[in-house]
């Protein structure tokens, strides 16, 4: 049996699969880290333990898969987007991983957008301007940690700096480049505007080279660990984001992939690199003439669990003392209540959002409250909530790329079956639930089976991935969206004017109990 290691960087774990050459996985190891918080909108990992998650990653899904000699062709890598670590002189970290989720850019991130040149670099780089973007955390670094920035003679992601452990080159692949916002996607190729703005040269930067480059030459320290022989290629592997497209067979132009976890995305390929021309939706390199056009948004899941958590805690109780599961519990309250909440509506903006409005400010309401509600309304129009602000996205990529014709969904939401099922009645479409452990893993998988000439086309991941669940758009439910989605959209760009107003009082006269920072 011929058998590829994928293995996705994630940020609060490493997750490594051993996928056979038809990518059904036969091992798996999950290697939890924290995520440092210690500061105000710090989110930091350390990469040391990141490089331990790997190695012991590998090394147990070889002892588990029994693999023998030779029969591991190649192992490929995923990572999450926008980490930055410093590397001194001597190839040591200069800082932690700083990773998409720290904030403390933030104030640059705005003034970047003020003075119209993050729009202007956004043009090239495809990368919208928020703290996310290591763009913005090296203007950060250059302004509140000069002598840091000073010192680093390397910069890179968590991906270059496990290969540089592994192989002792910085190499970083295009796809993660590119979720730099140092990379423009046209040339392919660091963009000198944006290295000028960072502050840095393109030499403190590492080799670029495609997704399916391929390294040997493992170290053979690792290799003798792990049982991995040392001229196995690894093949360096793409983003995550752009990754679970391809892993949950979403690669087809008008396939939208839709992901609905605590947090949420939507995104489809394209042939060539697009830009949005409002700087809403993301452009990130997969492989050769695919692009990932899309839109992170923050409220998905966690806005339903915070429904539970602070709407329906009895229930939440009962369902752990009947040990059912709780949310199975609301999502069957839900379902008694009509397509359209009885004209409640919700705006999900716990957390401030990202894509569609990207707005750290905006906040969450709920609108058209009568004394007939329930809280079995509040719970279906919060669901309802979510997707509408997905079908906003929907509606921005439509505008670039043309009306999707099938939608791939992932994450916990898919569990439920009433939030399936309106995920197709709002966005009138028919929905598939792909059947696909560790989508971003498969994808590096299927890349490495794709560099290695196992596959011809990277499309043959659709004989991969199965179906667990269709469902089709019903009309008595999708009539009454129609209706709704209108009122839902000009209400939210009414609320707009008003969100700042409202999360300046809230910063003014802060909750002493409450110290959770807000996460845009
Ligand atoms: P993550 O994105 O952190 O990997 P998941 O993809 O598992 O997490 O998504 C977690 C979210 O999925 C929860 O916050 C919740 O909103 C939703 N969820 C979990 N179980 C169910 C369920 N049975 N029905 C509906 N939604 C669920």
């Amino acid at each position: 049996m011929a058998y590829i290691i994928g293995v996705d960087l994630g940020t609060t774990s490493t997750k490594s699969v051993l996928f056979d050459e038809h990518g059904a996985p036969k091992a798996y190891a999950n290697i939890p880290y924290p995520l440092y918080q210690d500061a105000p909108d710090m989110a930091e990992e350390d990469p040391e333990e990141i490089f331990t998650a790997v190695i012991n990653g590998l090394t147990e899904v070889m002892r588990k898969g029994k693999v023998k000699p030779g029969e591991l062709k190649g192992v490929s890598f995923s990572a999450a987007m926008h980490s930055v670590i410093l590397m001194d002189e001597n190839d040591q970290p200069l800082t932690r991983v700083i990773t998409w989720a720290d904030n403390r850019a933030a104030k640059y991130a705005q003034e970047l957008k003020a003075s119209g040149v993050g729009a202007e670099i956004f043009k090239h780089t495809g990368v919208p301007t928020h703290p996310m973007s290591p763009l913005v955390k090296l203007i950060w670094l250059q302004n509140e940690h000069p002598d840091l920035l000073k010192q680093a003679k390397h910069i890179i992601g968590i991906k270059d700096y496990i290969l540089y452990r592994l192989f002792g080159r910085y190499v970083q692949d295009y796809s993660l480049a590119n979720a730099t916002g140092l990379f423009n996607i046209f040339t392919m190729d660091w963009d000198e505007q944006a290295l000028k703005v960072a502050g840095i040269t393109r030499q403190q930067l590492p080799e670029l080279v495609d997704t399916e480059y391929q390294i040997t030459g493992l170290d053979s320290a690792y290799a003798e660990v792990t049982g991995i022989a040392v001229d196995t290629p690894f093949i360096i592997g793409a983003s995550d984001g752009t990754l679970s497209n391809l892993g949950v067979n979403a690669l087809d132009p008008g396939v939208l992939a839709v992901t609905i976890g605590t947090s949420g995305a939507v995104r489809t390929v394209v042939d060539k690199p697009v830009v949005d021309p409002n700087g809403r939706l993301f452009t990130y390199y997969l492989a050769k003439d695919r692009w990932v056009v899309g839109g992170p948004v923050n409220n998905g899941g966690i806005v339903f669990r915070w429904v539970r958590d602070q709407l329906f805690a009895p229930e939440k109780i009962t369902a752990e003392q009947l040990n059912v599961d709780s949310y199975e519990l609301l999502t069957q309250i839900a379902a008694n209540i009509p397509a359209g909440s009885d004209g409640l509506l919700f705006h999900p903006y716990l957390g401030g959002e990202r894509a569609p409005i990207w707005n750290a400010n905006a906040r969450g309401s709920f609108f058209g409250l009568t004394r007939q509600h329930t809280r079995a309304h509040m719970v279906r129009a919060a669901l309802e909530g979510i997707v509408y602000n997905l079908y906003l996205v929907m509606l921005m990529i439509e505008g670039i790329t043309g009306k999707p014709k099938s939608i791939q969904a992932t994450g916990g939401f898919a569990r439920s079956e009433l939030w399936r099922q309106m995920l197709a009645d709002v966005f009138e479409q028919d929905v598939n639930i792909p059947q696909s452990f560790e989508s971003s893993a498969l994808g590096a998988a299927v890349l490495a089976m794709h560099s290695l000439n196992m596959i011809d086309d990277l499309a043959e991941v659709q004989k991969m991935v199965g179906v667990t669940n269709t469902h089709h758009p019903h009309e008595e439910n999708f009539m009454v969206y129609r209706e709704l989605l209108p009122i839902w959209i000009r209400l939210s760009r009414n609320l707009q004017g008003e969100y700042d107003s409202i999360a300046n009082f809230q910063r003014n006269h802060p909750n002493p109990n409450n110290h959770s920072a807000n996460q845009d």
